[in-house]
């Protein structure tokens, strides 16, 4: 396992749309374990493919209840609206004010390939958004309402 680099925003590949993964290899298995331990390293709660220069349609997310692996997800319902602050582990040290529903449903494959549908509110729901966004070259910035500003870490 290794820790992978996290690209900046303005680098071009964070605009480009992701292919699907059409099976399990050795490489994709690596890739998921290095992007759980980059996440982590990064105190993040989600990071999609792209943020580490693959352009593969895959996404970690732990929001504190366990690590999620999702390949090819698409979001298949939602409800609800919610409007908080987002952030991005792309544009470090910044947050902006966005709306998202506040259900979001996913259908996806797992870690095996298996098609797996989950349910998330609130924190999770914004974090299905935010990551699957990332597989078409969206950034959660494009969504801002008024002005990103910056947040403060603080110290553990
Ligand atoms: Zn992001």
């Amino acid at each position: 396992m290794a820790l992978r680099t996290i690209r900046k925003q303005g680098d071009p590949i964070l605009t480009k749309k992701c292919r699907p993964i059409k099976e399990m290899t050795p490489k994709i298995r690596e890739l998921i374990f290095d992007m759980m331990e980059t996440m982590y390293d990064a105190y993040g709660v989600g990071l999609a493919a792209p943020q580490v220069g693959i352009l593969k349609r895959l996404v970690v997310i732990d929001v504190g209840d366990g690590p999620i692996v999702l390949i090819n997800p698409e979001i298949i319902e939602t409800d609800g609206e919610q409007t908080g602050d987002e952030g991005c582990l792309s544009v470090p040290g910044m947050a902006g004010q966005v709306t998202r529903p506040n259900y979001v449903k996913v259908r996806a494959l797992d870690q095996n390939m298996e098609e797996v549908e989950l349910e998330g509110t609130e924190l999770l729901a914004r974090a299905f958004c935010h990551e699957l966004d990332h597989l078409d070259g969206k950034m959660y910035t494009e969504l801002v309402e008024g002005d990103l500003h910056k947040v403060e870490y603080e110290e553990e």
